[in-house]
C-alpha cells in the first residue's frame, strides 16, 4: 500500500451512501463523496485486494483532476513510465510511421492502491455480493447482500462494472454486446525481453496491424510501481477478431470453468496459449511476435460495447464500466469512471438539500458522455478489425 494518507472527511452530514463494487469507479466515487461530506461505505465482492499486476492504464487529466481534488500526492502518478512517440511497425518488421506524441502510462496497481488507501478500510467491506435493490417512497434505498445483510442508505451508486448486478436488477433489458473481437493480454517483465523486442519497442508505444488484427505495447511500472528501466513490466494487448460461437470456448478456463467475458492471466487454457504462439508467426512482426511468444500466461477479455440511456432510477445512479463500456481504443474507461464520479459529488455540493435535483441535473451529461464514447470506439475499433483495406492504413 502507497504511504498516502487518508483523505480528510468534511463534517458528515445525516446523508449515507453505500457504493456497490470497490474497485476504481467505486474507490473514486467513495473518497469524492466522503469528502463531499456524505458518509459513504463500499461494499466489495472480493474477499481480498484486487490485483491486476500492474495492468498498464494512460494517465488520462480526469484521473488527474479527480486525485488533486482529494488532495492525494500527485507525484508517484505523475512519475509513470513516459513514452515519446507512436511507432506503426509493418508486418515485415519495418517502421511504418514514427510520431511525435509524449504520454504517461501509469499502472492500475498504483492508482488502486492510492484510491483503497486514500478511503481507509474502516467503511470498505470485503466480501458482500449485492444480490437485490429495492426503494421506497421517502427515498430510502435497500440493498440486499448475499450473505442475509440489507443496508439502506439516502443513495447507492452502482460501480460494480460491466456486468453490473444493480444494472441487471434495475434494467434487465440492456446487457453489453459482443463487438465481434476479443483482446489477447500480456504482461511481462522487461527484463524478460527478447533482444529485438526490447531495442524495438521499448521506448515507444508501439502498434502494427494486419487483416483482423492490431497489436499495441507499452512499457508500465513494474513490481511495487518500481519505474526504474530494467524492473518496468512491458503490457501488450493484441485485438483479434473472432466469430461469437468461438467466444465460450476461448471463456472456458484451464480448469473447464466457463467464464464470462475475460479470463484471467495463469488460467487460460493451454490450447488458446499454443494458438496465440502460431498466430503471431504469421501475423505479426518480429518484434512484436518475440514478445507474444515469451509471455507465459497471456489472458484474455471480450470487447462488448454498452451506453446506458438510463443512469438514475429514483437513488440509485450507475458509473464506470456498470454505466458505459467504452471501447479500450478510446483509453477512456478509467477517466470516465473518474469524471462521473467527479460530477456525481460536485452535483450533490451544489444543491446539499436535494438530491434528487443534484441527480437529475448529472444524469444528461454523463449519458451523453458514455454514448460519446461508445462512438468514438466503434468507429476507431470497427475500423482498424474490420473496415481497413489495406494493412497500411492507421
Ligand atoms: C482486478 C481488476 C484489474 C483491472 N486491471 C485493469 C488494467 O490493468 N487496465 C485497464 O485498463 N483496466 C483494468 N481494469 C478495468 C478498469 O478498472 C475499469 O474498466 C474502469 O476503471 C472502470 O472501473 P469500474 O470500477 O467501473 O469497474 P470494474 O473495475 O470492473 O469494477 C467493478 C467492481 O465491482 C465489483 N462487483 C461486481 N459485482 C458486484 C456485486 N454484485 N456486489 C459487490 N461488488 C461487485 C467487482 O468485484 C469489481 O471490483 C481492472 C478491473 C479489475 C476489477
Amino acid at each position: 500500500m502507497s504511504k498516502f494518507k487518508t483523505v480528510p472527511q468534511l463534517p458528515v452530514t445525516s446523508r449515507r451512501a453505500m457504493v456497490i463494487g470497490g474497485s476504481l469507479g467505486g474507490l473514486f466515487a467513495g473518497n469524492l463523496l466522503r469528502q463531499a461530506g456524505w458518509s459513504v461505505d463500499i461494499y466489495e465482492r472480493s474477499s481480498h485486494d484486487l490485483d491486476s499486476r500492474g495492468g498498464g492504464i494512460v494517465l488520462q487529466p480526469e484521473v488527474v483532476d479527480a486525485f488533486r481534488q482529494l488532495n492525494v500526492p500527485l507525484a508517484n502518478l505523475e512519475m509513470g513510465v513516459r513514452s515519446q512517440y507512436r511507432t506503426v511497425l509493418h508486418p515485415d518488421g519495418r517502421v511504418q510511421s514514427k510520431t511525435y506524441a509524449p504520454q504517461v502510462q501509469t499502472s492500475w496497481s498504483l492508482l488502486y492502491t492510492t484510491l483503497r488507501q486514500a478511503f481507509g478500510n474502516e467503511h470498505y467491506h470485503q466480501g458482500k455480493v449485492l444480490i437485490g435493490v429495492t426503494q421506497s417512497e421517502g427515498g430510502r434505498v435497500v440493498a440486499s447482500f448475499d450473505d442475509g445483510e440489507r443496508v439502506e442508505a439516502d443513495l447507492l451508486v452502482a460501480a460494480d462494472g460491466g456486468n453490473s448486478q444493480v444494472r441487471h436488477v434495475l434494467w434487465p433489458e440492456y446487457e453489453p454486446s459482443y463487438a465481434g473481437y476479443i483482446a489477447w493480454r500480456g504482461l511481462l517483465p522487461e527484463s524478460s525481453l527478447p533482444g529485438l523486442s526490447h531495442q524495438t519497442l521499448a521506448s515507444d508505444f508501439s502498434f502494427a496491424n494486419n487483416h483482423g488484427s492490431h497489436i499495441l505495447g507499452y512499457l508500465v511500472p513494474g513490481e511495487n510501481n518500481d519505474i526504474r528501466p530494467g524492473q518496468r513490466y512491458y503490457n501488450w494487448v493484441w485485438y483479434r477478431v473472432l466469430e461469437e460461437d468461438l467466444i465460450g470456448n476461448v471463456m472456458t478456463d484451464a480448469t473447464g470453468h466457463r467464464r464470462e467475458y475475460s479470463v484471467p492471466e495463469g488460467l487460460l487454457a493451454p490450447a488458446w496459449r499454443d494458438h496465440i504462439w502460431s498466430e503471431a508467426d504469421s501475423l505479426l512482426p518480429p518484434a512484436f511476435r518475440d514478445v507474444v511468444r515469451a509471455t507465459q500466461q497471456p489472458f484474455v477479455q471480450s470487447i462488448r460495447d454498452l451506453a446506458m440511456p438510463h443512469l438514475v432510477d429514483g437513488r440509485v445512479v450507475l458509473l464506470g464500466d456498470a454505466a458505459a463500456i467504452p471501447r479500450p481504443h478510446t483509453a477512456a474507461s478509467t477517466s470516465k469512471a473518474a469524471y462521473n464520479a467527479l460530477e456525481l459529488a460536485r452535483r450533490l455540493s451544489q444543491t446539499p438539500d436535494d438530491t434528487d435535483r443534484a441527480l437529475a441535473n448529472w444524469e444528461p451529461e454523463q449519458i451523453a458522455l458514455g454514448q460519446r464514447l461508445l462512438a468514438q470506439g466503434k468507429a476507431i475499433g470497427d475500423h482498424l478489425m474490420f473496415h481497413r483495406s489495406t494493412i497500411n492504413a492507421g
